[in-house]
């Protein structure tokens, strides 16, 4: 799948292979991976870790999977499992197969923040979605809202459990 022959980094030449692959989207060096449905464009980060092809595959995924909006969080984290599965296809094809163990702690941290979202800031009670932006508790009736996030906010790699 990848020319190993050109210049660069393995990173560079990865993204640079990807880029001829895909011209449809825009791969840009930047601060944290994302994919911006908008702007058709993935984000990545640069670096050996192999954390950065992982997010990179990961974004690229979203991309591929037409992952451009979503109605409610839990569908969210549906295509984040997803986006997930479909990067290990993609890793294993550029040999860098990704750790499950990453994986889960990505969508760990994304079900914590569902969880935060979906608590009612009255009582505590978990609430129903009814709109991407809102949540509506069935116990005190409280609303809230919540901002509509884009896919794969930055995530910090929880220290490895014990
Ligand atoms: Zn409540
Ligand atoms: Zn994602």
């Amino acid at each position: 799948m990848v020319a190993l022959n050109l210049p660069g980094t393995p990173m560079e030449v990865l993204v640079n292979s990807l880029q001829k692959m895909y011209p449809q989207f825009t791969f840009l060096k930047g601060e944290t991976a994302r994919w911006s449905p908008r702007l058709r464009q993935i984000t990545y980060v640069s670096g050996k870790e192999p954390f950065a092809v992982w997010s990179l595959l990961h974004e690229l995924s979203h991309a591929l999977l037409d992952h451009d909006t979503y109605d409610s969080d839990m569908e969210l984290l549906k295509k984040e499992v997803e986006a997930w599965e479909h990067a290990k296809m993609l890793a294993d094809n550029v040999n860098q197969p990704i750790d499950e163990s990453y994986i889960q702690e990505c969508l760990d941290t994304y079900r914590d923040w569902l969880h935060k979202r979906s608590s009612c800031p009255a009582c505590g009670m978990h609430g129903l979605q009814p709109l991407a932006e809102l949540y509506d508790c069935l116990n005190c009736a409280a609303t809230w809202k919540v901002s509509s996030e884009r896919f794969c906010r930055p995530y910090r790699l929880k220290k490895a459990k014990v």
